[in-house]
């Protein structure tokens, strides 16, 4: 497909999109528009959490399946003790007992049945007097309050008929989710099969986290945190490694990360340093389609193929890396899953501090947020340097300051998104 000449409509955006800087939307619809979802899998639900449903799931059943009580007491006929109140109470007889896990037993007519929480309404009853509303004696009840039919029973299919849609294709699945397949009666799921992710990390400075990096290297920061990053969006991380600053290394670490990968993702050497390989090596193997994006921290991204492989390069600053990451490989990784869900929800802010910031880029800002009065406010967390990530971690999230507007004053309502 990369071999293919672009089309004319294809080349006027990319030449637009390189010359003019795309926004971060415009971009991440561009890398999404080049993805194809992947193929589904069935799997257990102990091993669904965090996957994307790739069918609607139905309920298998009424749910409940039949009438049962939603409390501990007896199961009448609510016309046997319509007046009963504490000064004129009725007595009944115990006629049998409903337990949960039995089928339903026969109700007597001017009896009560013991019935547990979730047993079946006995054929004959129609209300259950809870436990707190008598008094037992050997082999009869005196119930202290009057009943209406269909008080504290749970109507058979009353939280959903048979054929109800519960969970829908595109659902991350959360534990409540899995939850919900239970009730439905699945004991698998279809689900999409996790993308593998290739992840490079790129540079002569990087040494491995838990070496000590003598004083001119540096922690390789982006592969641990990206790794984590990949599992978390549903991914499965292939970790290429640390490759050096080397064109020949880079064109075969790209080459390995092709053939094993539904999608690479490497970080630095995409910017202007007579250093920095990985765009002319990826353009040497495919295409670059796209190269900076009007943001801040995070410009210097490329997205492309290598072969037919979708790459996204992300800057080398960590902060850079992790932003560009939940904004634009996050939704790709999600994207390949048909999850309908690809950003995190973004909510309304009020910034606490005014920032600087050029009109022409779109800024995210690491916040602290806490609630003021009816809003939430959004603090700076920190330095916000693109390798700072003191701030980073101190972060609830990301405060956004669009792109169109030079500094923005304290009290100005923005939008935020919350790190995943
Ligand atoms: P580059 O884009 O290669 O010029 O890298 C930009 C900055 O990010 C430099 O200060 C690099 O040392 C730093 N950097 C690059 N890769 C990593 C990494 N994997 N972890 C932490 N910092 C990095
Ligand atoms: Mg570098």
């Amino acid at each position: 497909m990369h071999d293919d000449p672009p089309s004319g409509t294809a080349t006027a955006a990319a030449g637009r999109l390189t010359q003019d800087l795309a926004s971060v939307a415009e971009a991440r619809a561009a890398l999404l528009a080049g993805l194809v979802r992947l193929g589904s899998e069935s799997v257990g639900l102990g091993l669904a959490l965090g996957r994307i449903l790739a069918e609607d799931v139905l309920a298998g059943t009424d749910l409940p399946g039949t009438d049962n009580s939603s409390m501990d007491g007896y199961a009448v006929a609510a016309r046997d003790v319509v007046r009963a109140t504490v000064e004129a109470p009725v007595t009944l007889q115990i006629g049998g007992e409903s337990r949960a896990g039995a089928p339903p037993s026969a109700h007597l007519p001017g009896t009560a049945t013991i019935i547990a929480t979730g047993a079946p309404l006995p054929c004959g009853a129609d209300a259950v007097v809870p436990v707190e509303q008598t008094r037992r004696a050997a082999s009869a009840v005196t119930i202290l309050a009057p009943a209406t039919a269909g008080d504290f029973v749970r109507r058979r299919g009353e939280d959903a008929p048979a054929g109800t849609v519960l969970a829908r294709t595109g659902d991350r699945l959360r534990s409540v989710d899995i939850g919900v397949c239970a009730a439905a009666g699945r004991g698998q799921v279809n689900v999409a099969r996790r993308p593998r992710v290739a992840l490079i990390s790129t540079g002569d400075e990087l040494v491995a986290p838990g070496t000590p990096p003598l004083p001119h290297q540096v922690t390789d920061i982006n592969g641990a945190m990206l790794s984590a990053a990949v599992s978390e969006a549903g991914g499965i991380p292939i970790v290429v490694g640390v490759i050096r600053d080397d064109a020949q290394a880079t064109t075969r670490a790209l080459e390995e990360a092709s053939a094993a990968a539904d999608l690479i993702v490497s970080s630095a050497g995409v910017s202007m340093g007579g250093h920095d390989h990985v765009r002319e090596c990826v353009a040497a193997l495919g295409s670059v389609d796209l190269w900076k994006v009007a943001m801040r921290p995070g410009k210097p991204l490329v997205i492309g193929r290598v072969g037919t492989t979708p790459f996204i390069g992300l800057p080398g600053n960590p902060v850079s890396s992790a932003v560009t990451f939940l904004l634009f490989a996050r939704p790709a990784i999600l994207a390949l899953q048909g999850a309908t869900q690809l950003l995190p929800a973004a909510f309304p802010v009020v910034l606490a501090e005014s920032f600087a910031k050029p009109a022409s880029l779109e800024m995210f800002v690491r916040v602290r947020l806490h609630t003021e009065g009816d809003s939430l406010a959004a603090v700076s967390s920190g330095g916000q340097g693109s390798g700072m990530m003191r701030a980073l971690g101190d972060a609830d999230g990301l405060a956004i300051l669009p792109a169109g507007v030079g500094n923005v004053p304290a009290g100005a309502t923005v939008q935020a998104i919350a790190l995943p």
